[in-house]
């Protein structure tokens, strides 16, 4: 079978530290912001020129993370509970014969920064290291098809889950100066319900952290409330 070798033009820096809590798709958290900071040899000015009169980039992107882990046929999308098998191509799955994924983001703009090229973006699902093998302007008239049929995906997923923080992590919220929408990014993520599929089934009284941009985030869920307790700076 032939196969290619690919380049990698940039690695993204996103928020997400982890796997756990990232969205399951692009664009479902807009205050998921993020670079993508193109590698020596594609951080051309040339090669970007009129990609600010996009809102929206296609990033084609390799599931670093899971990419040795392998892959079947058969997987069980979260969506339908986990119970439910689908083909491989038949779902949006990390695990895939090449490791390969695709997200619309917005383009947020385009700088340089210690004389690195930087497209800056929003409402990503990728975790931070991600490595980009290629941008494309989203085309509108071709890439939005509003008829199309959206199989067990059909509409964004909901929950009816809330959120409270504690007196500590509201006021750290405050406190911190470098992510002005760090309470509202907790919070969209928290109200998506991470939990793993099998603890959604029975009312868990447990504690779940994760970690944002450099902050590390405690909480508790009680039926459907998440109460944040506790953030903290991570320890360098
Ligand atoms: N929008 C992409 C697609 O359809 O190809 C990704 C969809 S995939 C279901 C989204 C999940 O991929 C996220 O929730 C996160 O857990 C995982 N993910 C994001 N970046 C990753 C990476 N670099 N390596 C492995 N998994 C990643």
């Amino acid at each position: 079978m032939p196969s290619y070798q690919l380049q990698v033009v940039g690695y993204v820096r996103s928020p997400y530290k982890q796997k756990f809590a990232i969205p399951r798709q692009p664009g479902l958290i807009a205050e998921a912001k993020a670079e993508l900071v193109l590698e020596k040899g594609y951080d051309d000015d040339a090669m970007v020129r009129g990609i600010e009169a996009f809102s929206h980039l296609w990033l084609v992107f390799v599931f670093h993370e899971t990419a040795d882990k392998g892959w079947s046929p058969l997987v069980r999308p979260p969506r339908l509970g986990g119970n439910a098998k689908k083909g491989v191509f038949a779902t949006r799955a990390t695990f895939r014969p090449n490791p390969v994924g695709l997200s619309v983001v917005k383009l947020e703009g385009v700088l340089r920064r210690q004389g690195r090229l930087v497209l800056q973006l929003s409402g990503v699902d990728l975790l931070d290291g991600t490595p980009i093998l290629d941008i494309k302007p989203y085309l509108p008239y071709a890439d939005a098809l509003p008829d199309a049929s959206g199989g067990f995906a059909d509409s964004a997923p909901e929950t009816d889950m809330t959120v409270s923080f504690s007196e500590q992590a509201d006021a750290f919220c405050q406190r911190q100066q470098q992510v002005p929408e760090l309470r509202l990014l907790i919070e969209k993520v928290l109200k998506q319900d991470p939990r793993p599929q099998y603890k959604k089934q029975r009312s868990d009284t447990q504690s779940y952290g994760m970690t944002l941009y450099h902050f590390n985030i405690k909480w508790t869920v009680n039926g459907g409330h998440n109460h944040v307790t506790e953030i903290s700076l991570q320890p360098d």
